[in-house]
């Protein structure tokens, strides 16, 4: 619009030029004819009156090469007219039929009508001058308001555009913001509406699910793996303390192991000293136990051992222990005793518990038990020596168990 105000005010200057231009033309031609007539009526010369009517020619080409048409054109071109009459009627009668008439006063009537019409014309020019600056004012005045309007207009258009481009941006950015603050919420399902907002944030809207859906499926597998973890944990938690219990107790029996055992009795010697208590080992050995796994097979056997070892458990009480030490071979630690008087008839009542038969795959086996015992202190006042002072008397105990049956035996 701006180039095309000045564009329209560079024509309307150009305009003025080529006006200015050809008034200025007619200005010369008419002062050319001026000072023609002077010369002409100054000497009243053939000639001169060639040359002014020559001068008028001009004036006359000069005049209707002029385009523009208005008053002061026409009253030029109609003086001029006059003018060439006057020449005609000057050169058909000449200087004689004006001496007739009166020499000084034909003269001068002449002299006074060429200067009244070529005086006219001039003031006629510059009439026309000075319209057509006018003219050339008012135009690009005009020019100048319309662009200023039109500037106007357009830059009401650019700000209503504006307000109306702004006001998308704010309501794109607040719907963003929206989910932003949703997902800082830790909000994963949570939309961005996307009908009302400009294609640039429909694609960042877009970008956005992804986002989000992207990282639900990460926080979800981190889940995943965290159950997973959690479950291996309590796994090797669980092997841990299997592996701890199997380091402490015989795999058959469940009973303790025997470096789990020693350990244990180390632990009651220690409390026994302070308290001053009395602690009973009681060794066991199976009797003729071979002949079991002969009998009835290894894994017979086996059973025979593992539920042996759960009548030892249930017989001992919650402060005594006990372990499986060897094939056949059981101890068992009575703690924290404040007399042995009684221990004859516990090693009797177990003794017997252990020899009832014992159902194994619907056989119905019988073994008995030797066991020896020693008492700390006064058998010995370390394990090593409780456990071999109870060993020792298990053998006594199943040598004259072995005795007797030879001399039943040779009795029989
Ligand atoms: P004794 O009366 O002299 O004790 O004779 P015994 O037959 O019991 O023989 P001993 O105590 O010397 O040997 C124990 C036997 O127990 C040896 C082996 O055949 C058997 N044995 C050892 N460990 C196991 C086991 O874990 N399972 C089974 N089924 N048998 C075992
Ligand atoms: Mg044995």
């Amino acid at each position: 619009m701006i180039v095309f105000s000045l564009w329209s005010l560079a024509k309307e200057q150009q305009q003025t030029r080529n006006n200015l231009e050809s008034i200025m033309q007619i200005q010369l031609s008419i002062d050319s004819l001026r000072s023609q007539l002077w010369g002409f009526l100054q000497y009243e010369d053939a000639d001169m009156l060639k040359q002014v009517s020559a001068a008028q020619q001009r004036l006359s080409e000069k005049l209707d090469q002029f385009a523009y048409s208005d008053r002061h054109t026409r009253n030029m071109i109609r003086m001029n007219e006059n003018l060439s009459v006057l020449i005609a009627q000057e050169s058909k009668y000449g200087q004689a039929a004006m001496r007739m008439e009166g020499k000084m006063s034909g003269r001068d009537l002449l002299h006074a009508r060429y200067n009244m019409l070529v005086q006219n014309m001039t003031e006629d020019l510059l009439e026309l001058q000075r319209k057509k600056l006018n003219q050339s004012r008012e135009n690009q005045r005009l020019t100048l308001i319309l662009a200023a309007t039109n500037l106007l207009i357009f830059s009401a258009f650019v700000w209503v555009f504006a307000l109306q481009i702004y006001r998308h941006f704010q309501s794109g950015f607040k719907a963003l913001k929206h989910g932003f603050h949703e997902l800082s919420q830790g909000k994963l399902s949570s939309q961005i509406e996307t009908n009302h907002l400009d294609s640039e944030f429909v694609a960042l809207a877009d970008l956005f699910h992804q986002m989000k859906s992207a990282l639900r499926k990460t926080m979800i597998s981190r889940d995943d793996l965290q159950t997973e973890v959690h479950r291996q944990t309590e796994e090797l938690k669980a092997q841990k303390e299997r592996l701890l219990f199997l380091s402490e107790h015989d795999y058959l029996t469940g009973l303790l192991n025997r470096r789990a055992f020693e350990e244990h009795l180390e632990c009651a010697l220690i409390k026994a000293r302070r308290s001053g208590l009395k602690v009973v080992v009681l060794f066991l050995d199976l009797d003729k136990f071979k002949h079991v796994n002969d009998n009835y097979g290894h894994e017979i056997g086996d059973e025979l051992i593992r539920s042996i070892g759960e009548r030892i458990h249930h017989h001992i009480r919650t402060a005594d222990f006990a372990g499986r030490i060897g094939g056949d071979e059981f101890v068992i630690c009575l703690n924290l005793l404040e007399s042995v008087d009684c221990i004859e008839a516990r090693i009797q009542r177990l003794s017997e518990e252990i020899s009832q038969p014992i159902s194994v795959n619907d056989i119905q086996i019988s073994v008995g038990v030797s066991i020896g015992m020693s008492c700390f202190p006064d058998d010995a006042a370390s394990k090593q020596g409780l456990l071999s002072h109870a060993d020792q008397s298990m053998y006594e105990i199943k040598y004259e168990k072995r005795s007797e049956a030879l001399n039943i035996s040779d009795v029989v």
